[in-house]
């Protein structure tokens, strides 16, 4: 195998941002031999100090041992650093031969060792690992924590890797088009006829975002406009409303508000 010119992209396709830090694509101890694995590792770096506070001992390394250590790092925020394309020094001696430093990836996530993992860096962490899996055909079993693979290592802290794989293994699952946002929409409730509930107010103010709300429709309401939008009912009007925006988007006109009719309102 070359050096991995494909990571960053690779990378993207989670949905998180993305740096690349420069020089990434030439950078490693010579090319990557294979890509058997992917190591999950903290960085055990300092508890403040930023996203990524970490990266200079990632990509340079650390007295007695050269860098780079890891091909990404992972900031507290979810933002993936490409860091290098070539092998990395992220785990020796390893107890797998998929996951030692000729045959596997290495992610180095920002965090002290105790402190607790952002959701936003927790779920990036996951995706990573997943579009990781697809890119180099790799089940998700194929995913380590530092701490399975190599008998004195800890990290990644408290992370259940068995909960961390079932994640993985969901997100391959899915398609290569899952991305955060059809999961959001797939998680929202539909909307019918009567209904009551503070997702209807979501569904009012979307229509009326995209001007699909005449102001005939409020004028004569005590209250206007406002109090058109604050409305939590999911009344004959506004099903019409919705119905007059699933013909206008070419979606079949049946007035409920479910996955087809979701994405195109909150424009995702
Ligand atoms: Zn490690």
């Amino acid at each position: 195998m070359p050096f991995l010119t494909q990571l960053a992209d690779v990378a993207r396709r989670t949905g998180s941002p993305v740096t690349e830090v420069a020089g990434w694509r030439t950078r490693g101890h010579g090319p990557q031999p294979e890509v058997q694995g992917v190591v999950c590792h903290h960085t055990a770096g300092p508890a403040g100090g930023g996203d990524y506070p970490s990266l200079a001992v990632v990509r340079d390394g650390r007295p007695g041992l050269g860098g780079p250590l890891s091909h990404f790092g992972l900031g507290r925020s979810g933002r993936i650093y490409v860091i290098a394309a070539g092998r990395c020094w992220h785990n020796a001696p390893s107890t797998s031969p998929w996951h030692d430093n000729s045959s596997s990836l290495g992610i180095e996530a920002e965090n002290n060792g105790t402190q607790p993992w952002p959701a936003a860096q927790r779920e990036s962490y996951v995706r990573l690992c997943a579009e990781l899996c697809r890119a180099f055909k790799l089940p998700a079993s194929r995913v380590k924590a530092h701490r399975e693979v190599n008998t004195a290592k800890p990290d990644p802290h408290s992370i259940d890797m068995n909960d961390f794989r079932a994640s993985v293994a969901a997100i391959i699952k899915a398609g290569p088009d899952a991305f955060w946002t059809e999961e959001l929409v797939r998680n929202l409730p539909v909307i019918r006829l009567g209904d009551d509930n503070y997702d209807v107010k979501t569904v009012r103010g979307c229509l009326f975002a995209r001007g699909h709300v005449p102001p005939a429709v409020y004028a004569d309401l005590p209250g206007g406009l406002r109090a058109w939008l604050e409305s939590t009912v999911a009344d004959d009007g506004l099903m019409a409303l919705v119905s007059a925006f699933q013909q206008a988007r070419g979606l079949s006109a049946d007035g409920v508000v479910g996955p087809e009719t979701w994405p195109p309102l909150l424009r995702v």
